[in-house]
């Protein structure tokens, strides 16, 4: 058992994720990076965060979607490193179309990568920052925690999920030190946003300028993309003392989506 910190990011092999844990190791916790696959470059990543900030970090293949494995993932972090400080439920993933045509196989993917892997990681991770008599939970929701748009059923309702078991979880904990809060981001420009732009550009028949500005960023009052290192600030934020009265609530880091 170490006398730093650890977190627990999920999905962070990529994108929010991995801007996270890279601001937590540079923070000096200790952190486990986590995907659902097992390769090579999944520990290559924990390696070059090790060396470069001279933290203590591991890879833990973990599937979101399978709840046993949501609950191994904090029983092995605690194995490694003693307990969990700081989890963070942010592995995600997306999927656009009609109501009346969503796969119910991409569904029931959604639901449990966005919202269910959440309940498992946070009922696992509950005991620990009990016993150790502190913890901080933060979900990575969206502003569709917030707001709707179309043709995204599954995501929006996994996202408006989170919201509530941040809420729930957060008054179940009030007197343990414990904070549950989420993060709402607006568009962020991830490789998995990135790799969408020349499509876009092909499809509308505009230049990547004007693909961002007027498709992606259509409901982006700023019209900037929000970065991944805004996020990461956000959740060590949420992480520190500063933050240990918030509680149950969010913070939108959208460019003003939200307020519209
Ligand atoms: P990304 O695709 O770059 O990263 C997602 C990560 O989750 C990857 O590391 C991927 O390997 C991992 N992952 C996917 N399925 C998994 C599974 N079954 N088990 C374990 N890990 C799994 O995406 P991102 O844009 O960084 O999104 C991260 C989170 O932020 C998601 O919850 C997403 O909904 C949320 N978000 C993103 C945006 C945006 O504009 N990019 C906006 C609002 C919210």
């Amino acid at each position: 058992m170490t006398a730093t910190r650890t977190a627990i990011v999920t999905g962070s092999t990529s994108g929010i994720g991995l801007a996270i844990a890279e601001a937590f190791a540079r923070d000096g916790m200790n952190v486990v990076i986590n995907s659902f696959s097992d390769t090579p470059a999944d520990h290559a990543i924990a390696e070059r965060l090790s060396k470069e900030h001279k933290a203590e970090v591991v890879y833990i293949k973990a599937d979101m979607s399978k709840a046993a494995e949501c609950r191994a993932l904090v029983a092995r972090a605690a194995e490694e490193f003693g307990t969990v400080d700081v989890l963070v439920n942010n592995a995600g993933i997306q999927h656009v179309a009609p109501v009346e045509d969503f796969p119910t196989e991409k569904w029931d993917a959604i639901i449990a990568i966005n919202l269910t892997s959440a309940f498992h990681t946070t009922a696992a991770a509950i005991p620990l920052m009990k016993k150790a008599g502190s913890g901080r939970i933060i979900n990575i929701a969206s502003a569709h925690g917030l707001v709707a748009s179309a043709y995204k059923s599954a995501y929006v309702s996994a996202k408006h999920g989170i919201m509530g078991l941040t809420k729930t979880v957060a008054l179940e904990l009030a007197q343990d030190k414990i904070t549950c809060n989420a993060i709402c981001p607006g568009y962020v420009l991830t490789p998995l946003v990135e790799a969408q732009i020349p499509d876009q550009m092909k499809a509308h028949n505009m230049d990547r300028e004007t693909v961002i500005r007027e498709v992606m960023l259509d409901r982006q009052p700023t019209k900037e993309f929000v970065t991944v290192e805004q996020i990461a600030a956000t959740a060590v934020f949420l992480a520190s003392p500063a933050a240990s009265q918030i509680n149950g609530t969010h913070i939108s880091v959208d460019g003003g989506w939200t307020a519209q």
